[in-house]
């Protein structure tokens, strides 16, 4: 209310700055944390329904930070992005990842993959991804990307080719968090995409009869018919993976299976279940 307003402002301002230096002491810490390699990554499961095996993982960040400890990525690569040290890191991300990919093919085959998550800034930079993987001696089937609605939206001439390098290269491309972002659905028509990602949301409250399962297997239909595979996020329980495999989804990740395990604990589990 107007008549509240000086008091307010007097009341919020000591809280706005303490965020406010919060923020900038966490960005100067994140330009440390590279240098002083505070970041690791954590591998997910992504579990094929129909086998139950596991060809893919999704390489998640983690930060160690020295005095403050974990440091969730939810709040610090939004951070990261606003800084623009989101490319570094996220450059430093892909090199680990496509690392690990290697020595994973050398193991479980050539046919296994790693997905990466990349910000829709990773694609104004001028990073060669598909020259790294084929220096290495990788194929570029190795890697899925990870990218969100908005980022083919607003797609430029920037954006558009360098999906059309990693569709050349043989990259694969997911759609993270779908259906959470926006009503259009234009952009299938003009990308090449691999794989839905249906967000956690939809699975969270997974039920017969919810309008939930209606929405994934709607998504499962639409993908299917357009070429494309599903990988549902967040599952949790055994119901919600039979509903998911009996509406046809293809691929899976969540705490079900497994949560975000580190290199050790992802071999161990590998030489249980394949
Ligand atoms: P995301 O890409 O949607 O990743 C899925 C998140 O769900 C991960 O959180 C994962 O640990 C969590 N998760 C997995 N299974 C379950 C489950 O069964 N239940 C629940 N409740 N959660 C589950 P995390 O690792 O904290 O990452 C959060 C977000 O941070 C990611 O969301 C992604 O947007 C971003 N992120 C993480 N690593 C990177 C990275 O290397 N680069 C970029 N650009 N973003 C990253
Ligand atoms: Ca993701
Ligand atoms: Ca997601
Ligand atoms: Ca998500």
């Amino acid at each position: 209310a107007k008549n509240q307003g000086r008091n307010a402002w007097r009341y919020f301002t000591p809280a706005l700055q303490i965020a406010a230096e919060h923020r900038s002491r966490t960005s100067s810490d994140l330009r440390e944390a590279l240098v002083r390699d505070q970041f690791h990554l954590v591998y997910q499961p992504i579990v094929e329904l129909a086998t139950g095996r596991i060809r893919k993982a999704e390489a998640l960040i983690r930060w160690q930070h020295p005095q403050r400890g974990f440091i969730s990525p939810a709040e610090f690569i939004p951070l990261a992005e606003e800084t623009r040290l989101i490319r570094e890191i996220g450059g430093w991300v892909f090199e680990r990842a496509v690392e690990q990919v290697a020595a994973w093919q050398a193991a479980y085959g050539a046919d296994f993959q790693i997905s990466v998550n990349k910000s829709p800034l990773q694609f104004k930079g001028d990073e060669d991804w598909v020259g790294y993987l084929v220096g290495l001696g990788l194929s570029g089937h190795s890697i899925v990307v990870e990218i969100t609605e908005g980022l083919l939206l607003d797609a430029d001439e920037q954006v558009s080719n360098k999906l059309l390098a990693f569709r050349d290269a043989g990259i694969q491309v997911a759609i993270d968090d779908f259906g959470t972002g926006y009503s259009s659905l234009s952009y299938l028509k003009k990308f090449d995409i691999d794989y839905l990602k249906i967000d956690q949301s939809f699975v969270r409250n997974l039920a017969p009869d919810s309008s939930d399962l209606v929405l994934c297997e709607a998504i499962v239909t639409m993908a299917h018919r357009l070429g494309m595979q599903v990988i549902a996020e967040g599952v949790e329980t055994r119901e919600q993976r039979d509903l998911l495999s009996a509406a046809g989804c293809d691929f899976a990740q969540g705490y079900w299976f497994a949560k975000p395990l580190s290199v050790a604990d992802f071999e161990t589990m590998l030489a249980k279940v394949g």
